[in-house]
């Protein structure tokens, strides 16, 4: 699958898509309808089946949410040069509440590096959603290091480094494949978008990992001039 879904052209892949989304959230909307119906019976609704409720509500959000990000780039189509510094310092504030939160130190080292050119928004999503990932991979003690570097052949290079769970080798091929998740409240859209914006704009993904110790992910792009 994640070989045809990287061969085949976007137009596709968003077609086959949509025939997995439309899978992944008939099932939580079954569940959803089943406890309604329930619900019309009871005089009281205990807080614990709402919440069940809410939940599958919430997984249905994240997988149109994700599938969008995917089906609709055409919202911003022109690619206009990017400072990746300022991209990632946007980024970096955002995610500072959430890293906080969960005890998570967040550290950006950066080397100057020329301009990239590319969709600003779809760049964001990326380097949001692998920080996401870094976040929920963290127990305790939890470390992530943004670094931007230069790179051989004009290029630029981003890595996001985090000292979590890790993945095992075994699992690695499995990665940006659709719905591929190993999280209860995972979409496994995540990832694959990333491939594909990053596909868009010349780049690579590259994914370095060790289980029970980390693992880095890494963008190339091609500089602007
Ligand atoms: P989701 O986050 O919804 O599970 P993704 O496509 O973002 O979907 O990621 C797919 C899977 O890849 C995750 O479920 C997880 O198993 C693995 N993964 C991604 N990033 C990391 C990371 N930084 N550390 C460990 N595992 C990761
Ligand atoms: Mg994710």
């Amino acid at each position: 699958v994640d070989d045809l879904i990287r061969k085949s052209d976007k137009l596709s892949v968003v077609a086959q898509l949509a025939a997995g989304v439309a899978h992944e959230i008939r099932n939580p909307l079954t569940t959803v309808k089943g406890f309604l119906q329930l619900f019309q019976k009871e005089q009281e609704v205990k807080p614990f089946y709402l919440s069940l409720v809410m939940e599958e509500l919430e997984r249905v959000e994240a997988i149109i949410y994700e599938y969008l990000t995917l089906a609709k780039p055409n919202v911003e189509s022109v690619f206009s040069k990017i400072d990746i510094q300022v991209l990632l310092e946007q980024i970096l504030t955002l995610t500072k509440a959430q890293s906080n939160m969960n005890n998570v130190t967040l550290e950006f080292e950066y080397e100057q590096v020329p301009a990239i050119y590319g969709l600003e928004k779809q760049l964001k999503q990326v380097f949001i959603n692998l920080l996401r990932n870094a976040i929920e991979a963290l127990t305790d003690k939890g470390t992530i290091h943004v670094r931007i570097l230069k790179h051989p052949d004009n290029q630029v290079c981003i890595q996001v480094e985090d000292n979590g769970c890790g993945i095992p080798s075994e699992r690695i091929d499995r990665l940006g494949e659709p719905f591929y998740s190993t999280k209860e409240k995972g979409t496994g859209l995540g990832l694959m978008v990333c491939y594909k914006i990053i596909e868009h704009h010349n780049g690579v993904l590259n994914i370095y990992s060790e289980a029970g110790k980390g693992t880095t992910l890494e963008v190339i792009l091609p500089a602007s001039n």
